[in-house]
């Protein structure tokens, strides 16, 4: 079940926002949570919960279980090949940062240059820079078009013998658009180039095949796909991963210490140091259930179609001026109202009950190019609805009164 019939499954549509009924357009930043995902996590606590891997009895047996059982969860999400491609982190943030952190470090030498483009979100920006600045490698921006799009020519164009990687978003936070990431990884691989893609957006608007992309590193956060917060994934392939080093020491991550000599697990534990999101893993394998229980394909579909409802009602405002026009995207809406500040639209939306985002969406390199400083951000989920998108028209034409 999508739209109106899923709300029920989400407690937080059952309360009033300013004595109005909850409009949420703000999936994008973070996604509402199921009942089934609280309940699970909640069941979890109650019954079954101890620290992992560490221990003999029967709760760290289970709690051990449940956490295996959410890497093979990711593993069929995904599709990946194998279960220990499957690396928890707290969210894309981490993912990102790992690779820069344990790849980067290992395999980028002063002189090399790294692919970005210029709509990715901070995250997959700043660990870059940190390191470049301390390595001194080059990072080559494939430019953003004035709607919006990044074009595969743009990024091949870049790519020369110096590339040691191109990293990319699949879906952009701030616009929508929706990258060929297909073919940026068949002509990365083509010159033995390896490509990570941010799926952070993606993942929850469609099916994604790893292994039909031939991503070489995927990253996305829980929070995103109606899970909780503090989960995210790293995908890599075994072998990529099998050549990098640990990104942080600590429990669980090692085979023996000896104060001359440490041995490191094999990936994913490799990577897992310390205690990890034991529940919020529980909580991610169900939502992942969640969404793959109503189908990826009915969601996409669901969500295109409201985000042409959206587009057309919006391009149809006077005063309304959409941004990201590409022809490919999904679920996001950004748009400036003339003449009027989009934090002043997010606060006078709040009134009536509607959640929108307001600002540069951690993608300042995106709204530079576009010459904004910021933009108003509708961003869809599963349980959206044409209504909700009438109420946001509704509630642009009172911001328009309100500053005429
Ligand atoms: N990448 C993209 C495209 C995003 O939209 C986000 C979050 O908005 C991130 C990375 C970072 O995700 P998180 O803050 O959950 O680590």
């Amino acid at each position: 079940m999508v739209g109106l019939a899923a709300q029920k499954d989400f407690p937080i549509f059952s309360h009033l926002i300013h004595g109005h009924p909850l409009v949420y357009l703000d999936s994008g930043a973070s996604a509402q949570k199921p009942r089934c995902v609280l309940e699970a996590m909640t069941r979890f606590y109650e019954t079954d919960y101890a620290n992992i891997h560490r221990g003999v009895h029967e709760l760290s047996q289970r709690a051990t279980a449940r956490y295996d059982e959410g890497r093979r969860a990711v593993q069929r999400f995904l599709n990946a090949a194998h279960d220990d491609e499957i690396v928890f982190t707290s969210g894309a943030t981490e993912a990102l940062n790992l690779v820069a952190a344990s790849w980067g470090r290992t395999f980028l030498n002063a002189g090399d240059e790294i692919i970005l483009t210029q709509l990715e979100h901070h995250a997959n920006i700043v660990p870059w820079q940190l390191l470049r600045d301390q390595v001194g490698f080059t990072l080559r921006i494939a430019p953003l078009q004035p709607n919006g799009d990044v074009l595969l020519d743009d990024v091949t164009a870049l790519i020369n013998e110096k590339t040691k990687l191109v990293s990319v978003a699949h879906v952009s936070n701030a616009l929508g658009t929706v990258l060929p990431v297909e073919a940026i990884i068949a002509a990365a691989h083509e010159r033995g180039i390896p490509v990570l893609i941010d799926g952070s957006q993606a993942v929850s608007h469609g099916a994604v095949d790893v292994q039909k992309l031939d991503a070489d590193f995927y990253v996305f956060s829980g929070h995103k796909i109606y899970g909780p917060t503090g989960i995210g994934v790293l995908y890599g392939k075994r072998a990529l991963l099998a050549t990098m080093p640990p990104y942080q020491g600590g429990g669980d991550m090692i085979e023996s210490v000896t104060f001359e000599k440490t041995t490191y697990q094999a990936p994913p534990l490799r990577f897992e140091a310390g205690t990890p999101p034991i529940a919020e893993v529980v909580g991610l394998t169900a939502a992942l259930a969640y969404v793959t229980g109503i189908g990826m394909e009915a969601i996409a579909a669901h969500e295109a179609a409201l985000l042409a409802y959206g587009t057309k009602k919006l391009a149809a405002l006077e005063g309304v001026r959409l941004v990201g026009t590409a022809p490919h995207k999904a679920s996001i809406l950004s748009f400036v109202v003339e003449g009027v500040h989009p934090h002043d639209v997010g606060t006078i939306l709040d009134q009536q009950g509607l959640a929108i985002r307001a600002g540069h969406h951690c993608a300042q390199p995106a709204m530079e190019a576009l010459g904004l400083m910021a933009t108003v951000r509708a961003s869809l989920g599963l349980y959206n609805t044409r209504e909700d998108l009438d109420a946001l028209v509704d509630g642009l034409k009172k911001v328009r009164e309100i500053f005429s």
